[in-house]
């Protein structure tokens, strides 16, 4: 029964018609008011699993939040949403404090995002607070901040065991985009919620694309690919803020609007080049790895990697900010081996053995993963503990044959050189020996051996990949920690000896590779109206000026693009759309749909809105009798064949108002209208009393409010379209 009232405000507040994932179970979780823990990806929608709950509880729901450059966006949007939301963290006046204070008081308030330190500042001053007013629920953002285990572990986090202790009958929801099974077990244990359910959600992002290339001539690979992009919002992450900033600026020369944002910058400077990006007026972000918590933009199309995260964990974060808004977008990484070496003194935890072991390995991972011929999806699925049987052919090696050759020889000279030098160096000395090179490193009785320069015709980068290549077929074997050796395996005798055929993969720099990709992208995208798209972009950006706000908080490019999908033509149509909430109809929506008429107009379109076909729900038991008939349906061929509501409920036996209700079920579907079950000049003032009294779903205060003239069933009518 709530959850019917929970996906009654997901579609009115929010705009959705169905929920994701694991939103639901952890909804109704929280409406019973027990403890639960939420593992999504970046931009799975871990937001509404509190705010919806938010809504219907009676009370303050709490969020605590690291991330305060983004409590102010998110805030706008909610508020945007109809929803009554405010912040408290350092970056206020204390006026501006004073005045939160005062509509938590009021009890007006439903949603309150907090930084943790804000939290427990001044001891428990601010707690006593809290317990002085109703709070109804307590979300933890970026709950992985508590663990050590984790990789972002911040001290302050430590304090929220607080709250299980000070607040032990409100429930306290946990939401993470990365947690292992052990921080997991950590969440728990140190926020004090044993019982917690945990709602663990796949990590699959369908709509990303992952690519690598060699990092060749990588600038020059990089300004290829912004070409055919020039109207999208992406991000390029570089290792260092002095790469950022002069990739940055060789950008802008080459006419790309595109901005640096690191920690080198000073706060001024950084937010206004976010802002900026954020707005969309500013496409492409240079950002260092340090920096990414605080982009929260839902149509980034690209995420570039020019240098190499140090591990799966940060490149599945950062790739995760492209398309969450659930649209086509790309991951691209420029990949060599070089970049490995150069993180390894990155990954050096002082005085920590055991910490730089696992660093190392993690590194070696990100390794593995730029180097691998099979499918990238299933490669980072399965680091996540996630099986994906099949191959995912949305990646580029899903794409793309692979070559390989009859590669014995090279392989017979590479373990000879193993074999002959001792099997106690790394890969470069191996590729050094193997060429012949003169340097001076190389050590002068080596010099002496049969097998040094055999390899003098192949180039560097290539015997690297064929030694990668030995070492992935496991003819090689490379030992871990910082410098790992080059040492033979029980697979080698077979080789040195010539008994095998060994294949290698053709390394060539795979020419069409681009031209598939680019088939691919047009295969996949969507056959929205390009012009029109355009056209309620420029609305969006006007009303987003003027409010001050980023674009996707007035409506996101998935709504955009559905309207420029579906046509729709009035307000009903709209309705339909994903994204368009009651309160965002009647703000934006005027404006939205003159210039989608206008275009139609023009081009002589029509509405295209019954080629939308809603997700269904799992459909709910029906209510049936003796003949199996269920009670609603027959109301409503009863309705259809053109009898009154008076009629059937005569005619069935029934009350006036069992028969509404029945109805009122077929309004959302269309197959009753709602002027048919309320005079139509009784609707904006019950829309409007509605939204006054911020009534949700609840009927009663509604009608006490508008009084005799109105039944409890037009109200409920007009409530369910909103
Ligand atoms: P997360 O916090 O998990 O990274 P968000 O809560 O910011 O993700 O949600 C990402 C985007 O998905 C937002 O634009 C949000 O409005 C949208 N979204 C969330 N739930 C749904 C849903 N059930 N249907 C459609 N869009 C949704
Ligand atoms: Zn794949």
């Amino acid at each position: 029964m709530k959850i019917a009232r929970a996906k009654e405000i997901l579609k009115s507040q929010f705009g959705y018609d169905s929920f994701r994932m694991n939103q639901e179970q952890a909804i109704e979780t929280i409406l019973e008011k027990k403890d639960c823990i939420v593992l999504m990806p970046t931009g799975g929608g871990k937001s509404l699993c509190y705010q919806i709950p938010a809504l219907m509880l009676d009370g303050l729901t709490v969020v605590i939040s690291p991330l305060i450059a983004l409590m102010k966006d998110q805030v706008d949007a909610l508020r945007n949403n109809g929803v009554e939301a405010a912040f408290l963290n350092s970056t206020q006046t204390a006026k501006e404090q004073v005045k939160v204070f005062q509509s938590i008081r009021s009890g007006k308030l439903k949603l309150l995002y907090v930084a943790p330190e804000r939290l427990l500042q001044s001891g428990d001053q601010f707690i006593d607070f809290l317990k002085s007013v109703k709070v109804s629920l307590f979300a933890i953002d970026e709950a992985h901040c508590i663990s050590s285990w984790g990789h972002d572990f911040r001290p302050e986090y430590m304090q929220l065991a607080k709250l299980k202790f000070n607040f032990p009958g409100v429930p306290l929801i946990a939401l993470t985009a990365t947690a292992d099974r052990l921080v997991r077990k950590d969440i728990i244990e140190r926020l004090n919620i044993r019982d917690a359910a945990q709602f663990v959600s796949s990590f699959n992002r369908p709509n990303i694309f992952y690519a690598v290339e060699p990092k060749r001539n990588s600038f020059a690979r990089l300004l290829d690919y912004l070409e055919s992009r020039r109207e999208e919002s992406g991000i390029v992450y570089c290792l260092s803020r002095s790469s950022a900033d002069s990739l940055a600026a060789d950008l802008r020369d080459e006419g790309f609007s595109a901005l640096a944002y690191h920690a080198g910058l000073d706060k001024e400077m950084r937010d206004g080049h976010q802002e900026l990006f954020l707005k969309d007026e500013a496409k492409i972000i240079v950002a260092t790895i340090a920096f990414g918590m605080g982009i929260d933009k839902s149509n980034v199309r690209f995420v570039v990697h020019m240098d190499l995260p140090k591990n799966i964990e940060s490149y599945y974060q950062e790739t995760g900010r492209a398309g969450r808004d659930g649209l086509q977008s790309e991951a691209l990484l420029f990949f060599s081996w070089g970049d490995v070496n150069k993180l390894k003194g990155f990954a050096e935890v002082e005085g920590n053995r055991a910490q730089t072991e696992i660093m190392l390995k993690k590194l070696n991972t990100m390794g593995a993963f730029g180097d691998l011929k099979t499918c990238r999806r299933k490669f980072l699925l399965n680091y996540f503990s996630e099986d994906l049987t099949e191959d995912c052919g949305h990646c580029d090696n899903c794409n793309t044959e692979f070559e390989r050759f009859d590669g014995t020889i090279i392989a017979q000279k590479a373990l000879s050189a193993v074999y002959r030098t001792g099997q106690r160096f790394g890969l470069s000395y191996l590729i050094d020996f193997l060429r012949g090179s003169q340097a001076k490193t190389i050590r002068d009785e080596h010099k002496n051996l049969k097998t040094y320069g055999v390899g003098a015709d192949i180039s560097k980068n290539n015997w690297f990949d064929y030694l990668k290549d030995l070492i992935a077929q496991g003819y090689l074997a490379q030992t871990e920690g910082q410098y790992p050796t080059i040492v033979l395996t029980e697979k080698s005798e077979a080789v040195l000896k010539g008994n095998v055929q060994v294949e290698l993969f053709k390394v060539t720099i795979k020419e069409d590779k681009e031209n598939k990709k680019a088939s691919l992208v047009s295969e996949v995208s969507h056959p929205y109206i390009r012009d029109l798209f355009d056209d309620l972009k420029q609305v969006r950006t006007a009303f987003a000026r003027s409010e001050n706000v980023p674009p996707y908080v007035v409506f996101s490019d998935a709504t955009l693009v559905e309207f420029a999908t579906y046509l729709p033509q009035n307000d009903s149509e709209m309705r339909k759309i994903s994204g368009v909430g009651e309160l965002k109809l009647q703000k934006y929506g005027a404006d939205f749909l003159r210039e989608i008429k206008r275009y139609c107009e023009i081009n002589r379109l029509a509405s295209r809105i019954n080629l939308k076909t809603p997700k269904r729900e799992p459909k709910k038991r029906k209510k049936r009798d003796a003949d199996g008939n269920d009670t609603y349906s027959i109301s409503l061929d009863m309705y259809k064949s053109g009898l009154s509501i008076e009629e059937i409920a005569e005619s069935r036996g029934m009350a006036k108002s069992t028969i509404e209700t029945h109805l009122i079920r077929f309004i959302q579907s269309g197959e009753v209208m709602l002027d048919d079950l309320v005079l139509e000049r009784k609707i904006e003032p019950i829309r409007n009393a509605v939204l006054r009294l911020n009534a949700g779903f609840a009927v009663a205060p509604v009608k006490e409010f508008l009084g005799e003239d109105y039944s409890y069933a037009e109200i409920r009518a007009v409530m369910v379209t909103m």
